[in-house]
């Protein structure tokens, strides 16, 4: 998953979309990047591993000069956590730079990228969103904006992209409108960014959604739209409500924090706990729904939970014991809070089931007498190939279980999800229009063919 954010207009476009980008961490810690256009078409990047905030040094976004500026967080889902694989992508080309910021997942980039090097084409990374870059960079086209619509002809699954050609800003999302993508203004300067948290940043005013199928451009003659036949129904992806996106954000045109109490309260209703003392959320992503849990309950809202916010991307061994103690270096639970008690804790969903195992035995330690756990999603059956990071089947402990049998594995008392139609009548503009295929397998288009070849990217 990743975040996009762009901007036209302002001669500090560059400072501007680092600040942008710090808003957009949460969509991905990998690495980071900026590409900066002049009026002249010059073009200069940064690109680091890492955080934003530990990823630039700020005399070098000052060498970064121009008006057009594009920049991106990573977390990798097609393609290896590698500084060739951070993003913007960007090449020189004929007609000046190119320069593509993208998020989702592309489901046919093998076949995409297989014909392009069968025609001499030279990959410089395994990403998925490289190919895009060279589809342009064979458009015959006139305009940028017909390049990139030449170029994502053909192209399937989830994208949205913001991409610099020459000095022409472009903004595009796919037909399905899988990834969110706003539109903002901050003077005369167009803004664009995965989530309007990060147009607060800045100080940019929402305008409105790129709308499914269309490519905008924006250059010194000012804003162009290429309309676009957006698919129906759209597959927006429920999981940015439920867990991906800030709640100080909209997305898809409605508020996160909205949509996350609405699935607490729906969440209450579904999967009551008689007889139990208090609720609590696994912050941060569940906070909002805890809230909506407890409204709609009546039980009093605590905090069970303490999580540590310095802990980084620290490696540790991928084995059950080296999960175990990252659970426990994230989280400690208050034993004030829980001792003696009967203890409903809300997450937004369960997918390896680890994390859970490990904060269900933290609460036992800490003297909690029943632990009722409700999770304000439906079981995750299927991974996702549009763009979230959802391991195999093998891997979803939900794909492989009965709800009871996860309960069990988990160590809790009780276990309850949220139905699917429950989910989809509480976020904004349900229950139509969402692409649930994790939760249900109701894949909009056909998997990947080869799914080890679509998660290396060649
Ligand atoms: P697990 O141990 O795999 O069951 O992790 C579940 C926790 O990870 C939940 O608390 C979620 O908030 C969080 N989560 C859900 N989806 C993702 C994702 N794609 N990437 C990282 N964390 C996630």
């Amino acid at each position: 998953m990743c975040g996009i954010f762009g901007i036209q207009g302002t001669p500090d476009a560059a400072r501007i979309t680092h600040l942008g980008l710090y808003s957009l961490q949460h969509r991905g810690q990998e690495s980071a990047g900026i590409v900066a256009v002049a009026d002249d078409g010059t073009a200069e990047q940064v690109r680091k591993m890492g955080l934003v905030s530990d990823g630039f040094e700020e005399d070098r976004i000052a060498l970064l000069n121009g008006a057009t500026a594009i920049g991106h967080t990573r977390y990798s889902t097609a393609g290896t956590s590698t500084i060739d694989n951070a993003q913007p992508v960007f090449v020189r080309f004929r007609g000046g730079h190119i320069a593509l910021a993208h998020n989702g997942n592309l489901t046919n980039a093998v076949q995409l990228r297989g014909a392009l090097e069968a025609e001499g084409s030279i990959f410089a990374s395994t990403m998925d969103s490289e190919v895009i870059v060279h589809r342009i960079a064979k458009s015959r086209a006139a305009s940028p904006e017909a390049q990139l619509a030449d170029a994502l002809r053909g192209v399937e699954g989830a994208y949205s992209l913001l991409v610099v050609i020459g000095t022409t800003l472009l903004a595009a999302r796919d037909p399905h409108g899988w990834r969110p993508l706003v539109i903002g203004r901050l003077g005369d300067a167009w803004v664009f960014a995965s989530e309007t948290c990060a147009l607060d940043i800045v100080g940019a005013s929402i305008v409105r959604d790129v709308a499914p199928g269309e490519i905008v451009a924006v250059d010194a003659q000012g804003m162009r739209t290429l309309p676009g036949t957006p698919a129906t129904p759209l597959h927006r992806c429920v999981f940015e409500y439920i867990y991906f996106a800030r709640p100080d954000s909209q997305v898809f045109g409605g508020s996160v924090d909205r949509a996350r109490r609405a699935l607490g309260r729906q969440l209450a209703k579904e999967q009551p706990a008689p007889g139990a003392d208090i609720v609590f959320a696994v912050p941060d992503s569940s906070n909002a729904a805890a809230l909506g849990y407890a409204e709609a309950s009546g039980l009093r809202l605590e905090h069970a939970l303490i999580r540590n916010h310095y802990v980084g991307r620290t490696f540790i061994q991928p084995t059950q014991a080296g999960r175990d103690a990252k659970v426990k270096v994230k989280y400690n639970a208050v034993r004030e809070v829980l001792e003696g008690r009967s203890v409903v804790m809300v997450d937004d969903s369960i997918v390896r089931g680890t994390t859970t195992r490990g904060l269900v035995a933290l609460l036992r330690g800490a003297g909690a007498r029943e632990v009722h756990m409700r999770v304000s999603s439906p079981p995750i059956t299927g991974p996702c190939y549009y763009g979230i990071d959802t391991p195999e089947r093998s891997e979803l402990i939900a794909a492989n279980m009965s709800v009871e049998d996860v309960g069990r594995a988990i160590g809790v008392d009780s276990l309850g999800y949220l139905s699917l139609n429950g989910m989809l009548a509480a976020v904004p503009g349900g229950p139509d229009g969402f692409c649930h295929a994790c939760f249900s397998g109701q894949y909009p288009t056909q998997p990947p063919v080869d799914l080890k070849r679509y998660r290396s990217g060649v």
